[in-house]
């Protein structure tokens, strides 16, 4: 490759494989406008096709740490690879993702390598300096701040659906096999099992039919389940659902999931800005009301002015006759 420069380099890692792709997709072209090699880190068990895969999709060379040890997350060894990693390599950048693993990952190997990082960027882009400009939300939703950085490596963690996962091309790359020697683990696991609540990642879900407070009792989910069910959906809720109320393991908005789906539904939700904040790059927006003030009708693509209990049985019937 013309132009690389040597012991540079824009890196990405993910404990997500989703996640791993959207930030290939966006380094590619980072990397494209630096003119430096786009490499992909991939730690796990038995990982060799998937570390394979990350060339199509834009990694010029992947690092692959394969070893059944780390086949579940774990914090040292997952970051004591990164680090020796970066400190025989010197990536110029470092984009992990950010989630409930990546973001505490991220900190730490910062603190580790003496320089900055910068959480949930949701753009990205480089100045004539070579320096990554991250844009992050702020002040409750209402601003969006651009943030660089003074010391290299420069690093940032990224949300899902922040950026589009690339679409996978035949092209070449190398992935390097390495040896995985960590730190000891200070830690130990004693059970895992499965959260009741979080099949699947609402991340990910194309439309979400999301409850707030308007709900009266937890058994009346069932109106949003039918409902998610009808649309192939997933349901959703805001935090008093599940911080006061304790009927969700996660919500959506600020604190919670960002979500992009093509369709959401809000529920019974007022749409004060910490919700919005996390929605508000939803495709369509249909909110469901009593309250013909409710800030929700701001944002809404869509709005309907009524009780929950009459509107969701009746649109789950006249879409579930329109999709027969
Ligand atoms: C630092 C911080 C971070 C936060 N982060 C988040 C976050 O990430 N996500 C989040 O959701 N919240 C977050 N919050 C909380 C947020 O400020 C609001 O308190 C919360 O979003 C309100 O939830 P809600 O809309 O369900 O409830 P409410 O604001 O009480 O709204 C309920 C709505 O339901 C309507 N309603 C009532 N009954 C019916 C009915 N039968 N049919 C139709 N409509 C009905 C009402 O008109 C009302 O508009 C955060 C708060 C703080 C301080």
């Amino acid at each position: 490759m013309n132009g690389v420069i040597e012991n540079a380099g824009l890196w990405v890692f993910s404990d997500t494989y989703d996640l791993t792709l959207e930030m290939l997709g966006k380094g590619r072209e980072l990397a494209d406008t630096l003119q430096t090699e786009l490499v992909a880190v991939m730690i796990g068990s038995s990982v060799q096709e998937k570390a394979n895969e990350l060339t199509k999709y834009g990694a010029d060379k992947v690092y692959l740490v394969d070893n059944p040890a780390l086949e579940h997350f774990q914090a040292e060894p997952y970051l004591s690879i990164l680090h020796t990693l970066a400190t025989k390599h010197h990536p110029e950048i470092l984009l992990i993702g950010s989630t409930k693993n990546g973001k505490p990952i991220a900190a730490r190997l910062a603190t580790r390598m003496e320089t900055g990082c910068v959480p949930d960027c949701t753009g990205l882009s480089v100045d004539g300096n070579r320096r990554l400009i991250g844009e992050r939300i702020t002040y409750g939703g209402n601003a969006v701040a651009k943030v660089t950085f003074k010391s290299k490596p420069q690093i940032a963690t990224v949300p899902s659906r922040a950026f589009e996962k690339p679409s996978p091309r035949d092209r070449k790359g190398e992935v390097i096999g390495l040896e995985s020697k960590f730190e000891t683990v200070k830690t130990e696991v004693i059970e895992r099992k499965p959260l009741e609540a979080s099949t699947a990642r609402i991340e990910e879900a194309g439309v979400i039919v999301s409850c707030g407070r308007g709900l009266d009792k937890k058994e009346d989910k069932v109106l949003l389940d039918d409902l998610a069910t009808v649309l192939c959906g997933q349901v959703g809720c805001s935090r008093p659902l599940v911080e006061d109320r304790k009927w969700f393991s996660e919500w959506v908005g600020l604190s919670g999931h960002k979500v992009k789906p093509k369709l959401y539904i809000a529920c019974g939700i007022s749409g004060v800005i910490q919700h919005v904040a996390g929605i508000r790059d939803s495709k369509v927006i249909v909110a469901i009301n009593k309250d013909p003030e409710a800030p929700i009708f701001e944002i809404a693509d869509y709005g309907v002015v009524g009780n929950l209990y009459e509107i969701l049985p009746a649109l789950k019937e006249a879409l579930r006759k329109q999709l027969q």
